[in-house]
């Protein structure tokens, strides 16, 4: 019994990875950053900077949807989530 707890918590781990920097998703919109913000349509979720490789549109999105994101400019996906640059460059 105490294998099969062992296997639950590495798929756990297992499906993070889908917001790594790096990864691609089917709609080919790839995961360039954690911006750290937090999102202000999910409650406990962070937003992440995607960029389509289609058209190099870049936007953030919730770390629920990264996983199937379609591109807001040309693939008819919802607005991205607003991204905040950081706040060091404001004071200069
Ligand atoms: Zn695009």
């Amino acid at each position: 019994m105490r294998a099969f707890y062992g296997v639950g918590r590495r798929v756990k781990a297992s499906a993070a990875r889908t917001t790594i920097p790096g990864f691609v998703n089917p709609n080919r919109q790839e995961v360039m950053s954690n911006t750290g913000a937090r999102s202000a349509s999910f409650a406990g979720q962070v937003i992440y900077k995607l960029r389509c490789r289609d058209c190099q549109a870049e936007y953030g999105a919730n770390g629920c949807d990264v996983h199937h994101r379609r591109c807001p400019q040309c693939q008819g996906g919802e607005p991205g989530e607003g991204l905040r640059e950081p706040a060091a460059g404001l004071f200069e």
